[in-house]
């Protein structure tokens, strides 16, 4: 599968997973219009920040994970605010 990336007349883009070759010529965007095959470079479009830091965690993780040592810590002891707490019965 390859992935196919669309853009409609207001310049939304659209992903599209398709075996290689059979890419449909147009598809439906999400703003309802419809979305025309654009050509890019392969592999050479911008990843947006976020996404690229995830993916090379990601794949961080596959080579070398982080190990936990040891246990997490205990959580901070629940604490009530409201005063009628007080008033309830104890165990
Ligand atoms: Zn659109």
């Amino acid at each position: 599968m390859v992935t196919y990336l669309y853009r409609c007349p207001d310049r939304h883009e659209t992903d599209l997973d398709a075996p290689m070759g059979r890419a449909p010529r147009e598809t439906d965007c999400s703003c309802g219009r419809s979305a025309r095959r654009a050509f890019t470079a392969p592999m050479v479009r911008a990843v947006p920040a976020a996404r690229g830091r995830v993916m090379e965690a990601a794949e961080q993780s596959t080579d070398r994970p982080a190990v936990v040592t040891r246990p997490a810590p205990d959580p901070a002891p629940m604490s009530f605010t409201d005063p009628r707490h007080a008033l309830l019965p104890r165990a």
